[in-house]
């Protein structure tokens, strides 16, 4: 890592995964890894992050077609 260039950087994080298990307590309770689409910097957050699995179910329901 460029330690300069992480060092100006403003870090724009994407989410890269989740931590689960043993890992949890590797990374002192982490649940989440962001790297910076800049400068390649990793962040562990405290949260789990919403990988999609929920996707859908506060949309409306299809439209049914009783006549
Ligand atoms: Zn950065």
């Amino acid at each position: 890592m460029n330690w300069l260039k992480s060092f100006l950087c403003a870090h724009r994080y994407e989410w890269m995964r989740n931590i689960y298990g043993d890992e949890i307590n590797l990374s002192g309770g982490k649940r989440s890894l962001w790297g910076c689409t800049e400068c390649g910097k990793v962040q562990a957050r405290d949260d789990l992050h919403d990988d999609g699995d929920l996707r859908g179910i506060a949309g409306p329901l299809p439209e049914r077609g009783w006549d």
